[in-house]
This record gives C-alpha cells, structure tokens and sequence, in this order.
C-alpha cells in the first residue's frame, strides 16, 4: 500500500543564507520525496505566516519550532494517509491549525509536507509531477512563458533602484531558444555594465540580476536593457515585465522613489500612473507588477484600466497575495488581470490550485512564481507546466536556485 510512514524534517539555509525547511517523506512501500520552503523579502503584510522561531539564534529566523510541528502535530495526523489524496491531507493540516493565516503551525511547515505529498502523489502512480499537478487543477498541462529577471533593485538590493524588478523575456517560438536568448541578452549586459560602469556594476542581487549602484533612473535602467538586447541581436524580439513591489516605497499616500538614498522624492498616485503610463509607451513592457501599496485597489485600479487599452496587464502580488479572498476582492474592484502566484503565500497547494482557478475563471493570466530567497526545489517548474500557466517568473539565467527551474522547464518542454 502507498501510505504515509515516515516525514523528517530538518533546518537548512536558502539562497540568502536564512533557515528554512527541507522536508523528506516516506511511504511504506518505501517511496521517498523531499521539498524546500522558499521565503520573500518583499513580503506582503496579507500572506499567510511563515513561522519563524524569534529567538537570539540565527537572527530571530530559525524554523526548529515549525519544524516540531511537522514531526508532533502534523505527522500523527496524516501517516496512515495516501498520497493522492491532495486535498483530504491539506484540509486536515488547516483543520489541525485552525487559524485564517496558518499562524499556529506556520505556513512554511505546511507547505512543506503538502509539496512531498503532492510529489509522492504524483510518483505512486507513476507520473510526472506536472501530469499530477495538471490532474489535481483539472487543467492540461502546457510551457508558460518564462521572464527573466535581469536588474535587481527595491528589496532584492544593495543598490539605490527604487524599483525591484526588471525582466525580459524573448519571444522565441520554444522555449529553449527563449532561454539561451535570455541567456545571451544577460551576458551582453554584463560586458555593456561593465564598459559604461566599471566590473562592481556587473555584483549580482538576490535573484541573480545585476545590481548596479551607479543607476538611479529608470529610463536609465531601461535603455540600458535596450542596447542590450539590440547588441546581442535581439532587437524587436524581447519584451519587457517590470515588479515595481511598490508597497515597500509607500509613505501615507505618496511613493519615496528616493527610498533608498538621503533625499526622498516622493510622487504621487497621479504623479505615478503618468511615469508608468510614459515607460510603457518608450519601452516594450508588456507586464506591470505592483504599481502601487498593497492595500490600493483602487489606484490599481486606475491603472489597469489604462493599460488594458494597450494591452499591458496589471499583476498582483503583495496585492492578492494568492489568496482567494484577497483575489475576489480585487476582481470586484478591477484591479487586475493578471494573477502572481507564490505557493508559500498561501501555504497549501490544495489552496494554490483554488487561487488559479479563481484568477482562471475571470480569464486573468497567472504568473507562477519564485520567492527571493530560494532553495534547489524545482517543484514551481513542474507546478507551473500542471495548471497550464500562461507565465513564470524564476528570476535570472543565473544562480543555481533560479536556473534549476528553468533547467526543469527545459527538461519538460522536450516531452511536452
Ligand atoms: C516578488 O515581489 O515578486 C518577489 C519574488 O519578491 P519576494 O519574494 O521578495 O516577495
Ligand atoms: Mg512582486
């Protein structure tokens, strides 16, 4: 019988060298699966609780009391159940934390075990993860659309970019000829970096993109990203996605571009909607993220009804925060109409795949998602390919964490 025997869970360090958890569960037949937890810096004030220990140890960060909860809360509960069974073991593990926000058992200790057993729901009846994922979601499986993120700033850097996102993503007709295009577009940008700026220019954030600090402007930013594309033979061929993450520059109703530096310069909604409005119409962006406070439905708003002329969509992350009731609010307000889902900011992959289908329903797209800090879990690639997602983000063509998920697409897209 394929049942739940055996889950250990221990502390590891992600990308940025904070505790997170890995987790290795174990059937009776003796199948086995592991996951990792991923964690945000730029994080939303509405996603669910990721536990952490709050002790002098490890900078307040450690995860060894998420992790007893795994092995004396959460493993009694659920060994003895199979694995297919998705949803049945992710409701008990909510009914087991009773709280809206997953606060008593943390949304990192849940989310690990729910990614092994979808894994090993997959793997006892010998599928691919994606063919699983894809089975849970009702959906067909199909290769999303991959931006890259090349330019690092906000949260995500030592830099004075006030914004923390800049993303490319070519349109090649596979997705390997997108990757290696993106992958060549990145290196031409480091040479052009360090020409213009000197080598520090080209020190990578935590998403692997360059993290210049001789570039405070935006225009700036984006023409560089420009020359780059058109030096590495890519010109007319890239489109462009920016995640402005603007709830970490929001100050009593205004955005401090100048967050980062001694002089503030802050704009207003207004002030705001006209710069976004003018770099959509100089650049090729086709994909704007978090313009504006987590808590700003309206000015989102404002702006989606502006950009979906163009044909520009209107993302929401600290926003919707992959939560249902987040997302059904922002549908009523017009928010949006693009979805950014983070599988820890909801914490179950049951709850996930009810997020997608919501942002579904109302023919938003959904941009599958990494956190800044990560781990060699590759699990998004396979989850992101399940539900059909139009797009993905995994940050650069550069750092092990990031790339292993491209690598998985790579792998899928030649059997897709
Ligand atoms: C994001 O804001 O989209 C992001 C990936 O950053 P973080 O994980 O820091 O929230
Ligand atoms: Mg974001």
């Amino acid at each position: 019988m394929n049942t739940i025997q055996k889950l250990h869970a221990r502390e590891i360090l992600d990308s940025r060298g904070n505790p997170t958890i890995e987790l290795e569960m174990i059937l009776d037949s003796g199948m086995k699966s592991w996951s990792s937890v991923p964690s945000g810096a730029s994080t939303g004030i509405h996603e669910a609780h990721e536990l952490r220990d709050g002790e002098k140890r490890m900078n307040g960060k450690g995860v060894r009391n998420a992790i007893k909860n795994i092995h004396d809360i959460i493993a009694p509960a659920i060994i003895g159940m199979n694995p297919i069974n998705q949803s049945e073991i992710d409701n008990k593990m909510l009914e087991l934390d009773g709280t809206a926000n997953k606060s008593k058992l943390g949304a990192n200790a849940i989310l690990a075990v729910s990614m092994c057993v979808a894994r090993l729901g997959a793997y006892c009846q010998g599928k691919k993860l994606y063919q699983h994922i894809a089975e849970l979601s009702g959906q067909n499986p199909k290769m999303p659309r991959p931006f890259f993120n090349v330019i690092n700033g906000g949260m995500h850097a030592g830099n004075s970019l006030p914004f923390q996102e800049f993303m490319i993503s070519p349109r090649m007709d596979n997705f390997a000829d997108t990757y290696y295009a993106a992958a060549e577009i990145y290196a031409q940008l480091k040479k052009n970096l360090k020409t213009k700026f000197g080598g520090a220019a080209t020190l990578l954030g935590d998403e692997g993109g360059f993290a210049p600090d001789h570039i405070e402007d935006t225009y700036e930013v984006l023409d560089m990203l420009m020359t780059a594309v058109a030096d590495a033979g890519y010109a007319g061929q890239v489109d462009f996605a920016l995640d402005l993450a603007a709830s970490e520059f929001y100050r009593d109703g205004n955005y401090d571009l100048g967050f980062k530096t001694e002089t503030s310069d802050m704009k207003s909604v207004d002030e705001m909607i006209a710069l976004y409005v003018d770099i959509c119409e100089k650049y090729p962006i086709i994909s704007v993220e978090d313009p504006f406070d987590q808590d700003d439905f309206s000015a989102f708003a404002q702006l989606r009804k502006i950009l979906a002329e163009k044909n520009i969509q209107v993302v929401g992350d600290d926003l919707t925060v992959t939560s249902p009731v987040r997302i059904q609010t922002a549908i009523e307000d017009k928010s949006c109409n693009s979805l950014l889902l983070k599988i820890n900011q909801i914490g179950s992959i049951s709850e996930a795949i009810a997020a997608f289908k919501l942002a579904r329903s109302e023919n938003w797209t959904v941009m599958v998602s990494h956190r800044s800090g990560e781990t060699t879990d590759d699990f998004i690639a396979d989850f992101a390919v399940g539900v059909g997602a139009e797009q993905v983000k995994f940050g650069s063509v550069a750092r092990g964490e990031r790339v292993v998920k491209y690598n998985r697409l790579l792998a899928i897209s030649e059997e897709l």
